[in-house]
């Protein structure tokens, strides 16, 4: 079935090391999900019963869908990736096909990791389900928890979810068995920050004046994502100042653009 809401990547090209600034949450991240796919007869011998599901949680843009394609990655797991807002479906009872679809496909292409991102389009506690759409939400839902419960910990399926909402998520998704681990993603620390700039600024041709502490420094609140962004957009500035080498002052004019930019989204936002 050609189900447009989800994507299959067989191995996808992100590695622990990409990723800045998640040390420990990348530890996590193996102990629960790589070591249980690649050594099920481990777990098995100490009786140890890992988690079915993990909930990644955080702001927007701070590595959680890299993260989980580096798992997969590095578990030599295919890796499938949805997107919850979009299984709200036009059609009665199509949410809830394209669950199950999503986790027969998960079993046929195991060792396999579900990603299913924006969790709170579906998983959102609901006060009313007086509209025919909501209610199909609710189907929805109920079709992830049932796949959820009908498996067995050990089984080489894992699913990895994502929100910026934790705090709007209906506790049926946390309940054990369920998404029974909860792993923070925060915004970046100074170090963190450091770690992401240096991940980009390795790959581009930067003069020896680029301070990464500096950069690390006044960049405070920024995502992983827009740190990225920053490194880009100095790019451009000295593309546009027809230089060959990108300088220290391209990434004070780029991060002045981008906080001006920030700013105005912010406004927009609330
Ligand atoms: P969203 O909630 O908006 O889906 P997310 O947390 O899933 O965001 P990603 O899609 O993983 O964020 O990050 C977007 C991009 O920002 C990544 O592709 C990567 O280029 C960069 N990025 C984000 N966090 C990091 C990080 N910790 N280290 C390196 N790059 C990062």
């Amino acid at each position: 079935p050609l189900v447009r809401s989800m994507e299959v990547i067989e191995r996808p090209d992100v590695r622990y090391q990409d990723i800045g600034g998640l040390d420990q949450q990348i530890q996590e991240l193996r102990e629960v999900v790589e070591f249980p796919l690649k050594k099920p007869e481990l777990f098995k011998e100490l009786g140890i019963v890992p988690p079915k599901g993990v909930l990644l949680y955080g702001p927007p843009g701070t590595g959680k869908t890299m993260l989980a394609k580096a798992v997969a990655a590095e578990s030599n797991a295919a890796f499938i990736h949805v997107v919850a807002s979009e299984f709200a479906q036009k059609f009665v009872g199509e949410g809830a096909r394209v669950v199950r679809d999503v986790f027969e496909l998960a079993r046929k292409k195991a060792p396999s990791i579900i990603f299913i991102d924006e969790i709170d389009a579906i998983g959102a506690k609901r006060v009313d389900l007086g509209t025919s759409g909501e209610r199909e939400v609710q189907r929805t839902l109920m079709q992830l928890l049932a796949e959820i419960d009908g498996f067995q910990p050990l089984n080489n399926v894992k699913i990895i979810a994502a929100t910026n909402r934790i705090d709007i998520l209906d506790p049926a998704l946390l309940r054990p068995g369920r998404f029974d681990r909860l792993i923070e993603i925060p915004l970046p620390n100074l170090e963190g920050r450091k770690q992401i700039l240096k991940i980009y600024i390795s790959k581009m041709k930067t003069s020896e004046d680029v301070n990464i502490n500096e950069l690390a420094m006044i960049t405070e609140g920024f995502s992983g994502a827009d740190l990225k962004n920053l490194c880009t957009e100095a790019g451009y500035v000295a593309i546009r100042n027809n230089e060959g080498t990108i300088r220290m002052t391209h990434f004070r004019e780029a991060l002045e653009r981008l906080k001006a930019k920030k700013i105005s989204k912010e406004v927009i936002d609330r």
